[in-house]
């Protein structure tokens, strides 16, 4: 399974807000084997963030969409999911029944707390009040980050793929140095290598059978200078 996410805020775009929520969708959706196509950031505009899930849901089994929910001004993420698939907002009766358990009585809600786009499942906010939403492979969650996980937890068991197992070998030389040993690892073993420099070089070994990786980063811990 391939999937791009969004994530929608003009904060993002400012850098006043670090993309956490990207980060932390890439790493959970990576771990149970789905594979992430792209992340883009959006501002709230409706034009754009609707471009971008008609581009993206044509190419990928699934879009993410994480951003403004709210009934502030500059929440306009379910706008824009809405603008893109055609459909009207509606108030969701679901999602208003939750509400009610949760104990906001309809008089208290801010008009369209419950509004998703027509024909949408809603996903409950178990840590906050505006709604996520399901409809035509497109996932609508929150931006506050612990509603947007706990949401994501909810349903995870919709995204998998098969599962990939990774192993890194630290190297304390030059990356260019290692160019040999990568060449030779890459043609011994079914491996993809990832070279990361940094103070040393993190190289990441990673394949869909366990027992491959493995064999790959003992031979290759071998062959590497192993920093102090
Ligand atoms: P609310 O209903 O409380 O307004 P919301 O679902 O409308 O929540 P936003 O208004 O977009 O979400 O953002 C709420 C908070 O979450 C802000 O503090 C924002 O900085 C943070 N936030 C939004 N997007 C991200 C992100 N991608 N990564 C980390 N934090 C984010
Ligand atoms: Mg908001």
């Amino acid at each position: 399974m391939n999937v791009a996410v969004v994530t929608v805020g003009d904060e993002l775009l400012a850098g006043r807000t670090t993309n956490t929520n990207a980060t932390w969708l890439c790493e959970r959706l990576t771990e149970r084997g789905v594979s992430v196509e792209r992340v883009t950031t959006v501002p709230d505009r409706i034009a754009d963030i609707a471009r971008v899930i008609n581009e993206y849901r044509a190419e990928y089994d699934a879009v993410i969409v994480t951003g403004g929910l709210g009934p502030t001004h500059d929440d306009v993420t379910v706008e824009g999911v809405a603008a893109a698939l055609g459909r009207s907002l509606e108030e969701h009766d679901g999602a208003l029944a939750w509400l009610e358990e949760d104990g906001y009585s309809r008089a208290d809600l801010t008009e369209g707390t419950a509004d998703l786009p027509r024909g949408a499942r809603a996903l409950h906010n178990r840590n906050g009040v505006a709604p996520g939403a399901v409809l035509e492979g497109v996932y609508v969650l929150p931006g506050v980050p612990s509603e947007m996980r706990a949401m994501f937890e909810s349903i995870a068991t919709e995204f998998s793929g098969t599962r990939t197992y990774r192993e890194e070998v630290v190297a304390a030389e030059p990356e260019s140095a290692l160019l040999d040993r990568i060449a030779a690892v890459r043609e011994r073993f079914d491996v993809v290598v990832g070279s990361y420099p940094g103070e040393s070089v993190r190289l990441s070994l990673q394949s869909t059978d366990e027992a491959t990786v493995a064999e790959a980063a003992a031979w290759l811990r071998e062959r590497v200078e192993q920093p102090e």
